[in-house]
């Protein structure tokens, strides 16, 4: 187990403590596990009705992160996944409630039920107004039985209509039947892949591989209905769907409907979007109309990977009262999905015509072909290699990147005849630009703009002197973006010996293959020396000396294009 914790014994306390003194609208009532807004009794006597909710630990950020205007008054906390006991659901009752009465929303489990079902009771004989409402979502556990349907992150969307319409005023019976009809109405979905583990019993209590998921499962880390294999998101979705719309026998032609889309904790919020995506996708495509979609945390399972879906259909009243203001800190607002969802760009704001500049000779034409391929080539089969490189020194994403940039380049130039160098180079730049990000996407992307950018301006058909000094200028132009000179450990201490060298053979007479082996291997020699260098540029700075012994990925992988490029000009008799 590693948790950011203290004492697992006293998670729930510390848990509480945190709360209350991040927000000053908070109070813990004392000596109970029970938080209520710091002006609850002023509501009370003012009349407005009090919401009670709660349960076990460990869904937060429920039930306390809904204490505020618009929705709780209080949140009662038991252990984790562990019903509160009845005297801290009492004292909470008897701290909120005045005149106009209190309703607790409580979530099916028969802990729950009991805990906050005896303290009723008794706050009843008290002479207190209280009335309790039992939330049932889980379309995967069919109702009827004894036990019912289990509460879910439906419970939230409950919360959140029952705290605008006390806000608003209304009486008791009034809150209390919004939030049965709401009930009525909302099931949910979960999905599990990874268990979870209670702080206190410290290791997860079910187990689940690589490539299975438990689907249909509770909030309490316990497995679900069926254990099956790991699908993408959007069949997920789909299965999901299926069988909440089949529980919830809500028509397309009735209401629109409201989605959450509930992180189980362990979820990042890139899965959750991605889920949102496909679940309200196949939702219009079922023809339901999507009013509204919540996407985050709202009930979550610990550090449990995965989801929960839940679908409300809801009238324009009910809509209202999800979309009024609330101060709680943990509710997310809902957002209304559009009739479109891109826009063209404007013409004035797309590329100009490519560069131009002389054309090749047909035979020219194969030959730069040749090395465009070639280099195409070396990138995608370096991708593992590069990638691994970067993952020891930098991020793990440049030879992904490199490879990437490279398939672009060549679905780019595949229907287009090489014909003035130039405007090939241009592409090329425009390619990469498009498809690489990072640091190596700019970097490539002002190389090859800087090459193409010489070879417009040469008069007649470029010669082994014109391309070296593309070249040598494509490295200047990289230097300019990039402020990187040699030393530094960057692709610059592979691309600027290696440009120096190629113009000099170049001059000297040496045959276009020669002088870029020559080039190639003067690359090898500075990307070779990076190994002794600490970086001043580039993401390897971050781990300065434990770069040490490494080469720089970026100029390793200049170094492997170099090499290539040199041996396809051997093979080509240049
Ligand atoms: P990121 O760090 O954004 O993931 P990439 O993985 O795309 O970048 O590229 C990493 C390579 O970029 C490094 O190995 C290094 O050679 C090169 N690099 C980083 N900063 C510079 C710079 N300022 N100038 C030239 N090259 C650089
Ligand atoms: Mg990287």
């Amino acid at each position: 187990m590693k948790k950011l914790i203290g004492d697992p014994r006293l998670v729930v306390e510390d848990l509480i403590d945190g709360l209350v003194r991040a927000n000053e609208r908070l109070r813990r009532i004392a000596d109970h596990p029970a938080i209520v807004r710091a002006d609850a009794q002023a509501l009370a006597t003012a009349g407005r009705v009090a919401l009670i909710s709660g349960g076990g630990s460990g869904h937060e950020p429920a039930h306390a992160g809904y204490v505020g205007q618009g929705m709780l008054t209080a949140a009662v906390l038991g252990e984790v996944f562990t019903s509160p006991s009845v005297d801290a659901v009492l004292a909470a009752i008897r701290f909120v409630t005045g005149p106009a009465g209190s309703l607790l929303i409580v979530k099916n489990y028969t802990g729950d039920r009991l805990n906050f079902g005896l303290a009723a009771a008794i706050a009843k004989t008290e002479g207190l107004e209280v009335e309790m409402v039992l939330v049932e979502d889980d379309a995967a556990l069919a109702g009827g039985g004894r036990i019912g349907r289990r509460g879910l992150a439906g419970t939230v969307l409950v919360h959140k209509l029952a705290g605008a319409a006390a806000e608003a005023g209304q009486t008791l019976s009034d809150v209390k039947r919004t939030a049965e009809q709401a009930i009525a109405r909302i099931r949910t979905m979960g999905v599990g892949l990874t268990a979870c583990t209670v702080p206190i019993a410290g290791k997860p209590n079910f187990s689940l591989g690589e490539d299975e998921l438990e689907l249909g499962l509770g909030i309490h880390g316990e497995p679900g209905m069926a254990r099956e294999t790991l699908q993408p998101a959007d069949q997920v979705v789909t299965q999901m769907l299926d069988k909440i719309l089949a529980e919830a026998k809500c028509d397309a032609a009735d209401d629109p409907v409201v989605l959450l889309v509930n992180g189980l904790g362990g979820t990042p919020a890139m899965e959750l979007a991605i889920v949102a995506g496909f679940a309200t996708s196949s939702l219009q495509r079922r023809g339901y109309t999507v009013a509204r979609v919540g996407t985050g945390n709202f009930l979550t399972a610990l550090e449990m990977a995965g989801c929960s879906l839940s679908v409300m259909p809801a009238t324009d009243q009910e809509l209202s009262l999800l979309d009024a203001p609330t101060t709680a800190p943990a509710w997310l607002v809902l957002t209304t999905p559009g009739q479109e969802i891109s826009v063209e760009l404007p013409a004035r704001a797309v590329d100009g015509p490519t560069a131009n500049g002389p054309f090749l000779s047909p035979e020219g034409a194969v030959i730069v072909r040749s090395v465009v391929d070639c280099v195409i080539d070396c990138l995608c089969q370096s991708e593992d290699a590069l990638t691994e490189l970067d993952r020891q020194v930098g991020d793990g994403d440049l030879g992904i990147s490199l490879a990437r940039g490279a398939r672009a380049v060549e679905a780019e130039l595949a229907d287009k005849p090489i014909d003035s160098p130039a405007q090939m180079l241009d592409r090329i730049s425009r390619a990469v630009r498009r498809s690489m990000g990072g640091t190596s996407g700019p970097l490539s992307a002002a190389l090859f703009l800087g090459m193409s950018a010489h070879l417009a301006k040469v008069t007649s058909p470029a010669t082994p002197s014109d391309w070296a000094t593309a070249f040598f200028k494509g490295v200047e132009a990289v230097a300019t973006i990039g402020g990187a000179s040699r030393g530094d450990r960057t692709m610059m201490d592979a691309l600027l010996p290696a440009a120096d060298l190629l113009v000099e053979k170049i001059e000297q007479g040496a045959n276009p293959a020669s002088a870029m082996a020559a080039a190639a291997q003067a690359a090898l020699t500075g990307t070779e020396g990076t190994r002794d260098i600490i970086a001043a540029l580039g993401r390897s700075t971050y781990i300065g000396e434990r770069a040490l012994g490494h080469p720089d990925p970026g100029a390793w992988a200049v170094a492997l294009v170099l090499r290539a490029v040199a041996e396809n000009l051997e093979k080509t008799g240049l």
